[in-house]
């Protein structure tokens, strides 16, 4: 797409139409400084700004792309929808042929709701629970990211992490202004990787299976099971939001990786392909209660869209055994290679990888939940990630996303970005 334009420019022009210039607080590199690039087109492993220049692209949609950018497979499956209608309003045979897939790969999912974002995916199963249960009380981790729905803010990670709550306002809920008191009276937020008690109030608790929202922390072993027996013994329900671990992590996610079967899974990002999509299913008996069969209701104009469903087939059908071996190796060379690309410079650095996920934590000691997260640099991973930037590398412009190598990240990509890296922390590391 040739534009006329800079970045400079189309930040300023954004500045003046939209808030913050973005439609996600995150890319305004309010927490790195500078100004945004803009995408004018991307694929592979690539982005290209307006001003033609290339960058190696870990951001990759923070993980709704997974075989790399304008994929031939899912671009076609796209162009073949979209000359058969954008949005009917009415079922369709490929929403059909997603759920079916999602639940081939995920059996607990016996029966799967498609919807448009991963908000919409937790907010819903949130409002199914709390039906389903009669109990109205969740619990949520700190610096676990569910989406901007009211009830799961509070405490929530991701570039909610970088906002301060307003000390002088009383009713203030850290992570935003404008949630009621009441919205996040039943949130109970709890400290990751420790199985709380519960009791019989609860109506679920709510997790990452792998936290990727304040850096990558995994879970300890035994803390998914421990969450499950916990649950189990007061009659809540448990809620896995794989909307980033989702047919990531494995054919089955985190709960097939892992063996905790959650009583609802909440999708996003990869079963859409780069498209709209989020998706919530689990345990038939739960699921028949959402509307036309039963009480909970929720609905979409847009959910189970054409393209969407398209996208999101064309992508899963590309992720066969192998292409998981592929990216648990390219994470594990990225995650290797960074780590001692960093430390070699005298960088304090950790750099978790669970399967194909990394992260990378600017301290001495590895994170386990929110505290310990949040003892990374973010003065130098703003520096770091300008210096990355200027060699041609784009990770994510906050210190708590996470890297997202995906099938189109080949051994000279990363190689590029392993040397590149070792450049870029030298000069951090002189300044
Ligand atoms: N859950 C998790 C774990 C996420 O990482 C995100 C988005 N990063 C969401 C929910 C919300 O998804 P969306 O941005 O599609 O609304």
């Amino acid at each position: 797409m040739p534009t006329h334009t800079t970045n400079a420019d189309l930040f300023a022009r954004a500045q003046r139409v939209i808030p913050g210039g973005v439609s996600s607080p995150v890319r305004a590199f309010g927490s790195v400084g500078g100004t945004p690039y803009f995408v004018a087109r991307a694929e592979g492993p690539h982005v290209w700004d307006v001003e033609g220049r290339r960058l190696v692209d870990v951001v990759q949609s923070y993980g709704a792309i997974i075989a790399g950018h304008a994929h031939p497979a899912i671009v076609e499956a796209v162009a073949a929808a979209a000359a058969d209608g954008t949005s009917y309003g009415a079922p369709t045979e490929r929403e059909v042929l997603l759920a079916e897939e999602i639940r081939t790969r995920v059996p607990a999912c016996e029966r799967v709701r498609l919807v448009s974002s991963g908000t919409e995916a937790t907010m819903s199963a949130i409002r199914l629970v709390r039906g389903a249960t009669g109990r109205d009380r969740l619990v949520k981790f700190a610096g676990n990211y569910h989406g901007h729905s009211d009830g799961l803010l509070a405490d929530a990670g991701s570039a909610v992490a970088l906002i301060e709550a307003d000390p002088s306002d009383p009713t203030a809920v850290p992570g935003s202004a404008g949630v009621p008191r009441g919205a996040v009276a039943d949130t109970v937020v709890v400290p990751y990787n420790r199985v709380p008690e519960l009791d019989d109030t609860v109506a679920c608790v709510i997790v990452e299976p792998v936290a990727a929202n304040m850096g990558l922390v995994p879970p300890a072993p035994g803390f998914l099971a421990g969450l499950r027996a916990e649950c189990d013994r007061v009659g809540a329900l448990l809620v896995f939001d794989e909307v980033i671990t989702g047919f990531r992590l494995g054919r089955g996610g985190a709960q097939g990786r892992y063996g905790v079967t959650p009583d609802l899974s909440c999708f996003g990002k990869v079963i859409g392909g780069g498209l709209n999509v989020g998706a919530f299913g689990g345990r038939a008996d739960l699921m028949d209660q959402m509307a036309p069969l039963g009480p909970v209701y929720q609905a979409g104009t847009l959910s189970g869209n054409p393209l969407a469903t398209a996208a999101g087939l064309a992508a899963l059908d590309l992720l066969d055994d192998a292409a998981y071996t592929r990216l648990e190796a390219t994470a594990r060379r990225l995650g290797e290679g960074l780590a001692g690309a960093l430390g070699a410079a005298g960088l304090d650095v950790v750099v978790p990888v669970e399967g194909p996920l990394l992260g990378i934590h600017l301290a001495a000691d590895p994170a386990v939940d929110y505290d310990t997260a949040r003892t990374t640099d973010t003065a130098t991973y703003a520096r770091l990630f300008h210096a990355l930037l200027d060699r041609g590398i784009a990770l994510a412009p906050g210190p708590y996303e996470i890297l997202f190598p995906g099938l189109a990240h080949d051994d000279a990509t990363v190689d590029e970005v392993l040397a590149a890296a070792g450049d870029a922390a030298r000069a951090v590391a002189e300044a």
